[in-house]
C-alpha cells in the first residue's frame, strides 16, 4: 500500500461494497460501490485531460456527493486538491486561478463563462462542470471511462489538497497538505472520538473548508461508514434527521439554531453519541443551555485550515466550557512569547504547534511560510490563549485583534466577556479602529438578544466603568442585531474595523 490517502480509505472501507456512503436529503443513495465506481470515471478523466501527479484542480461547485468523489478522484489521480468557497466572485477567482494555475477547474453550470475568462488568463487549459443534480461535463465525459481506478502511488509528503485561507488580512494564501497531514490528522480524530462501526454522521458543513471536507469527512471515510448530506444547515431538516443520526460535527451557530427551533429536544437526539463544534468559540452560554435541553455535553475542538486540528476536549472526561481542550495525542502545542520563547503554565501567549499534521507550507510563498514556520518545526497559529494545569488550553482570541490603545495592550475577549454577561445582550465584539492620538481606538459592537428589551448603549458604557480600566473602555458603544458572520460563522471583525474606520478621523 502506498501513502496516498485514498489507500488508507480503501483499506477501511466495508467488506460489503453496497453498504451506504451517503445518503442525501432528497432520499438518494450512494454506496461504497459508487464511490469507488464514480472516482475512478473522474480520476481517468482527469488523466486523459494530462492531470499529472503534483498538478492542481481547482473545484468551485456546490455540495453534492459527487464533488466529495471528486475530491478522492484527485487523491487517486495524485493530483492537489483546491476546493474553493461558493462565495468567490470574478476577481477572487481570478486571483486563485492565477496564484495556483491549476491544470482542470471544476465549476457551477452557468458560471463557465466568466470562469472560463479566468481560467484562460491563467493558462488553465480545462473548464468542466458539475451541478448539484449530478449534472454537467464533468459526469458527461467520464460516464464512460472505466470504474476501476490503479490509485496511483503517492509518498507521505505529496501534496494532496490545498487550502486557501479565508484572507481576513492581506491576501489569501495556499496551505499545502500532505497525504500525511490528511491522514494522521483523520487517524488521530477517528480515534479521539471513538468512532465506530454503524456511526451516521449528519454532515450540514460546507465542503470547501477544513471542516466539512477533512474533518467530517475523513472520519466517515476511516471509519467506513455513512453519511447523511445536507446541502446546508437547515434546522427544521436537522430537526427532522437528527434521530437518524449518531455524530453531528457543527459549528456554534448550528447549535444555537438548533436551541432556537421550538422543535428541537431531548428526544430527538436520545441515541446522539456525539456533537462536536468548533471553527469558532463556542458560547459558555450555548454549551449550558444545549446540555440543559438534551443532556448532551457538546464537545468543542479546534484547529485551523493549515494544521488540522490541534485540541480536543475529551470524549470520556471533562468537557469544558469556553476551553477547547487538550492537544491531539500526536499534536505538540505551546504557549510562546513573540520570540518563539516557551511560557510558564497559565500564562498568556501565542499559540504554537508541531505534528505530522502540520502543513508544508503556503503555496508559492517561501517567505511567508518562514516567517510563520520556526526552526524547530513549530507553527505560529496567530491565536492567543494559555493552558491551564490540567493541559487545557483557552483560547482568548487572535492575536491580530489584540488592540494598542495609547500604548496599552488592550484583549478583546476580556471586553467581550464583561459585556456579554449583561442583561438583552446575546454577544458582542470588541475592536479597535484607528485614532489620532491613540493609534487605536476600542469600539465596542453588542449584538442585542432576538427577544426582550434590548440593552442600552449608555448602560454598557457606565457598567464597563465600574469594571475595567479606563484604558480598555469602549469609546463608542453600538447595539446591533446581529454581528457579522462567515460561512464558518467567524465573526468578522474586519468586516466591523471596515465599517468603523472613520469613527475617530478628525
Ligand atoms: P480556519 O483556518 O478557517 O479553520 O480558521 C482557524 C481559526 O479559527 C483558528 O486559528 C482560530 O482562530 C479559530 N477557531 C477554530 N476553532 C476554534 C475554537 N474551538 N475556539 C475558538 N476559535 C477557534
Amino acid at each position: 500500500m502506498s501513502d496516498n490517502l485514498y489507500d488508507l480509505f480503501a483499506s477501511r472501507f466495508p467488506a460489503d461494497p453496497d453498504d451506504l456512503f451517503i445518503e442525501t436529503d432528497s432520499g438518494a443513495r450512494y454506496s461504497y460501490a459508487d464511490l469507488d465506481a464514480w472516482s475512478a470515471h473522474f480520476a481517468h478523466l482527469l488523466v486523459d485531460l494530462g492531470v499529472t501527479p503534483g498538478d492542481r484542480v481547482a473545484v468551485q461547485v456546490d455540495k453534492s456527493p459527487e464533488a466529495i468523489f471528486l475530491y478522492l478522484a484527485c487523491l487517486r489521480a495524485g493530483a492537489a486538491y483546491l476546493p474553493l468557497n461558493t462565495a468567490y466572485q470574478q476577481a477572487e477567482i481570478e486571483y486563485f486561478l492565477g496564484d495556483a494555475e491549476p491544470r482542470v477547474v471544476v465549476c457551477r453550470p452557468g458560471t463557465e463563462g466568466w470562469i472560463g475568462e479566468a481560467a484562460a488568463k491563467a493558462k488553465t487549459p480545462h473548464v468542466l462542470t458539475l451541478g448539484q443534480n449530478a449534472d454537467g461535463t464533468l459526469i458527461e465525459q467520464s460516464r464512460t471511462k472505466p470504474s476501476r481506478f490503479d490509485t496511483i502511488a503517492r509518498a507521505k509528503d505529496d501534496l494532496g489538497a490545498i487550502l486557501y485561507t479565508s484572507g481576513t488580512t492581506g491576501r489569501s494564501k495556499g496551505g499545502m497538505l500532505t497525504h500525511w497531514n490528511l491522514a494522521s490528522n483523520a487517524l488521530t480524530l477517528h480515534k479521539a472520538w471513538a468512532f465506530r462501526p454503524g456511526d451516521v454522521l449528519l454532515h450540514a458543513l460546507p465542503i470547501f473548508h477544513t471542516h466539512g471536507l477533512f474533518v467530517a469527512t475523513n472520519c466517515v471515510l476511516l471509519n467506513g461508514s455513512a453519511m447523511i448530506f445536507l446541502p446546508k444547515f437547515d434546522a427544521d431538516q436537522v430537526v427532522k434527521l437528527l434521530p437518524r443520526a449518531t455524530v453531528m460535527m457543527g459549528v456554534p451557530t448550528f447549535y444555537v439554531r438548533l436551541l432556537g427551533h421550538t422543535g428541537f429536544n431531548q428526544e430527538l437526539v436520545q441515541h446522539m453519541r456525539l456533537f462536536i463544534a468548533g471553527s469558532a468559540p463556542l458560547l459558555t452560554e450555548t454549551f449550558n443551555l444545549f446540555r440543559e435541553r438534551t443532556g448532551h455535553t457538546i464537545l468543542e475542538r479546534y484547529g485551523m485550515t493549515e494544521t488540522g486540528m490541534l485540541t480536543s476536549n475529551p470524549y470520556e472526561g471533562d468537557r469544558l466550557a469556553g476551553s477547547c481542550g487538550r492537544p491531539l495525542a500526536d499534536v505538540e502545542v505551546r504557549i510562546a512569547d513573540e520570540n518563539g520563547v516557551s511560557l510558564a503554565t497559565g500564562e498568556t501567549g501565542i499559540i504554537e504547534v508541531r505534528g505530522p499534521n502540520v502543513f508544508k507550507g503556503y503555496w508559492r510563498m517561501p517567505e511567508k511560510t518562514k516567517a510563520e514556520i520556526r526552526e524547530d518545526g513549530f507553527f505560529i497559529t496567530g491565536d492567543v490563549g494559555r493552558i491551564d494545569e490540567k493541559g487545557y488550553v483557552w483560547i482568548s482570541g487572535r492575536a491580530k485583534d489584540l488592540i494598542i490603545s495609547g500604548g496599552f495592550n488592550v484583549y478583546p475577549k476580556e471586553v467581550e466577556e464583561e459585556i456579554d454577561q449583561m442583561p438583552g445582550v446575546e454577544e458582542s465584539a470588541v475592536i479597535g479602529v484607528p485614532h489620532p492620538d491613540f493609534g487605536e481606538g476600542v469600539i465596542a459592537v453588542v449584538a442585542r438578544k432576538s427577544a426582550g428589551d434590548p440593552p442600552r448603549a449608555e448602560e454598557i458604557s457606565a457598567r464597563l466603568k465600574t469594571r475595567l480600566a479606563a484604558y480598555k473602555l469602549p469609546k463608542h458603544v453600538f447595539i446591533v442585531d446581529e454581528l457579522p458572520r462567515n460561512a464558518m460563522g467567524k465573526v468578522q471583525k474586519n468586516v466591523l474595523r471596515d465599517q468603523h474606520k472613520d469613527r475617530f478621523s478628525r
